[in-house]
C-alpha cells in the first residue's frame, strides 16, 4: 500500500487549510488518505487504495456511495434545472409532510443547511417559546459546532470548552451527567422556573454509543412537563438511522416536544431541521417572531435527495437490511473479544456499532450477557463494564484506539472512524461477506 499522492496532497492542504482539513476529525494519524471516489461499500483513495467503509461520511450516507436510482434521478434532475431559486418549492412540501407522517414528535419542521444549524435554532427557539434562558445538557453529548452547548463542568462551575466563547454565555447552560436521574432532578429543583430546555441526543451517539439506562427519557419527559421546559431530542445522528422511519424516539416510546435532524434527511447532502408541535415551530419568523432565515434552507437538490432516499427506505427493506447486518457485526466482534481482549466493550444498536476500550475488563465469558452490543440491562453481567455516561467513554483507552487499533484495521483495508467516540455505521451497501471479512480483520486486530 503506497500512500505518496495522499501524501503530496497534504502537504499542499496544510498550506492552505487548518490542519490541512475541513473538520477537526478528518485529520487521522499520521496523515490523512485523501478519496477521491466511494463505490458501493468502499472508498478508493487517491492512491488507488480501496477501503471498506463504515465511516459513511460520519452518518448521513444510509446508502453507501451508490444511490438507489430513484434518489440519483431526482439529484441530477435538480441539479441540471437550476440548483436553487430563493423561492418555495413543491419538494419541500413533500418532505416535510414525509417527516411529519413518520416521526411522533413533527407536526410541523424548518429545514436549515446543518445540524448545527438545528441545533441553534432549536436552542434560540426554545428560549424564545418559553421566555427563559437555562439550558440542560448532557457531559459527552455533542449539538455541533455551537455556542451554547460547547462547555464542560457541571451546573456548579461550567464553563466553555473552547476559546472564542465568552464565559457568560456558559453560565446559561447546566451539563449532568447522562442516565443520572437524581442529578437533572436536582438541577430542576434549583433552577427550574428558568430552564428553557433539555436538549440531549437519545443516545448519546458521539460518544462510543451510550444508551439511555431503563427509564432515564421518560424522567426527562416527566420532568420538563412538570417545569414547562421543552425536552429537545437531538436526532441529527439517530433520526431516520435508530428506529428506522419512526427515529430514535418511536423505538424508546419518548416524544419530545422538539426534535432537530441533519445526516440522513438529506441525503447525502447538507442539511440540517427543527421539527415539533405546531404550536411550538410556530413561533419561527414568519409565523411568529423567533427570528430564523437562511439563504440556502430548504435547498432542491437536497431536498430532493432527502425525500427520495426516505421514500426508497420506505418501501425497501432497507433498515432490515442494514439493522441485521448490524447486528451480526456486534455479535461477531462481541465473542471475539470474549475470546481474547476482555477489556473490550461492544456498543451500539440497529446500524450503529463501536468498540470502547475500558481499562478494566471482566473476563465473563458465561452467563447472561448483551449477546450484541450493551442494551444497559442490569441482569447483565457486564452491566458494570457498559459506559453510562460521557465520562466512562472519557476515561477510556483512548489513545489504543487512535493510534494501534484504527491503524491495524486501516491496514486490513477497513475504514473506521479514527477516534475512540464517534460512532461506524452499516449501510445498505454492506453484505454478508462484508461482515464476515470485518470480522476476521477484527481477529487479528484485537
Ligand atoms: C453531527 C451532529 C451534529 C452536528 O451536525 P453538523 O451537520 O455536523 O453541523 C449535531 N448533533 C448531533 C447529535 C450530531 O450527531
Amino acid at each position: 500500500m503506497t500512500d505518496e499522492e495522499s501524501q503530496a496532497l497534504y502537504d499542499r492542504a496544510l498550506s492552505v487549510m487548518p490542519g490541512g482539513v475541513n473538520s477537526s476529525v478528518r485529520a487521522t494519524q499520521p496523515y490523512p488518505f485523501f478519496v477521491e471516489r466511494g463505490d458501493g461499500a468502499t472508498v478508493i483513495d487517491a492512491d488507488g487504495t480501496r477501503y471498506l467503509d463504515y465511516v459513511m461520511g460520519y452518518g448521513p450516507l444510509l446508502y453507501g456511495h451508490d444511490l438507489p436510482e430513484s434518489v440519483h434521478a431526482a439529484i441530477q434532475s435538480y441539479t441540471s434545472e437550476g440548483p436553487m431559486y430563493g423561492a418555495p418549492t413543491p419538494i419541500e412540501v413533500e418532505h416535510a409532510e414525509f417527516v411529519a407522517r413518520h416521526v411522533p414528535s413533527v407536526e410541523m419542521i424548518r429545514f436549515v443547511n446543518s445540524g448545527t444549524e438545528a441545533t441553534v435554532s432549536a436552542v434560540r427557539l426554545a428560549r424564545g417559546y418559553t421566555g427563559r434562558d437555562k439550558i440542560v445538557v448532557m457531559q459527552g453529548g455533542y449539538h455541533g459546532a455551537q455556542e451554547s452547548t460547547l462547555v464542560e463542568g457541571d451546573p456548579m462551575h461550567v464553563e466553555p470548552s473552547t476559546p472564542g466563547i465568552p464565559s457568560s454565555f456558559a453560565q446559561h447552560t447546566l451539563p449532568v451527567p447522562f442516565n443520572d436521574p437524581e442529578a437533572i432532578t436536582t438541577v430542576f429543583e434549583t433552577h427550574g422556573e428558568d430552564i428553557a430546555a433539555v436538549l440531549t441526543e437519545p443516545i448519546l451517539a458521539n460518544n462510543g454509543i451510550i444508551r439511555p439506562v431503563d427509564g432515564y427519557l421518560e424522567h426527562l419527559r416527566s420532568l420538563t412537563d412538570e417545569y414547562n421546559s421543552l425536552l429537545i431530542f437531538d436526532e441529527v445522528i439517530t433520526g431516520f438511522r435508530v428506529g428506522g422511519l419512526g427515529c430514535a424516539q418511536s423505538k424508546f416510546g419518548v416524544t419530545p416536544d422538539v426534535t432537530t435532524f441533519g445526516k440522513i434527511i438529506g441525503g447525502g447532502f447538507p442539511v440540517g431541521a427543527i421539527g415539533g408541535r405546531a404550536e411550538i415551530i410556530e413561533h419561527f419568523t414568519p409565523s411568529g417572531d423567533v427570528f430564523q432565515s437562511g439563504t440556502f434552507s430548504g435547498h432542491p437538490v437536497t431536498m430532493a435527495a432527502g425525500y427520495e432516499s426516505l421514500k426508497y427506505a420506505a418501501e425497501n427493506n432497507v433498515y432490515d437490511h442494514v439493522n441485521r447486518l448490524g447486528e451480526r457485526l456486534r455479535k461477531g466482534i462481541t465473542e471475539i473479544a470474549t475470546d481474547q481482549s476482555p477489556s473490550t466493550v461492544v456498543v451500539g444498536l440497529d446500524s450503529m456499532f463501536k468498540t470502547v476500550f475500558t481499562r478494566e475488563g471482566s473476563t465473563t465469558d458465561d452467563g447472561d450477557v448483551c449477546s450484541a452490543g450493551c442494551e444497559q440491562r442490569e441482569s447483565c453481567m457486564r452491566y458494570d463494564d457498559c459506559p453510562k455516561t460521557g465520562a466512562d467513554v472519557g476515561s477510556a483507552e483512548t489513545e489504543r484506539w487512535e493510534r494501534i487499533f484504527w491503524q491495524k484495521m486501516r491496514d486490513h483495508n477497513i475504514f473506521l472512524t479514527a477516534n475512540q467516540f464517534e460512532s461506524q455505521f452499516v449501510s445498505y451497501a454492506h453484505t454478508d461477506e462484508d461482515i464476515d471479512r470485518t470480522l476476521e480483520a477484527y481477529k487479528s486486530a484485537l
